[in-house]
């Protein structure tokens, strides 16, 4: 059921925000405008590079360094999207 006026239950205010970019439903307790997907695009790119960059980064670092929560980098990390301490030749 979709109502977008129903203001009785939830003093707070809407329980869902949307996507800044795809508009898709994200949890209105995410600190983020994005949804996950959406930052990933966004973001990855950078993070990928950051990491390239400074080779002895951690999660902790990136998620500093960027404003996203570790629990997201460390689940980028996890689902082989990023490789910590890549051996790079300069
Ligand atoms: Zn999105």
């Amino acid at each position: 059921m979709e109502t977008t006026r129903s203001g009785f239950l939830n003093d707070e205010g809407p329980r869902v925000k949307f996507c800044s970019r795809c508009g898709c439903r994200i949890p209105v307790t995410s600190p983020y405008e994005l949804c996950k997907e959406c930052m990933k695009k966004e973001l990855f790119p950078k993070v990928k590079e950051f990491i390239n960059e400074n080779y002895d980064v951690n999660e902790m670092m990136i998620s500093q360094e960027f404003g996203i929560d570790r629990s997201i980098v460390h689940e980028w990390v996890t689902e082989g999207h990023l490789e910590y301490r890549k051996r790079l030749e300069f």
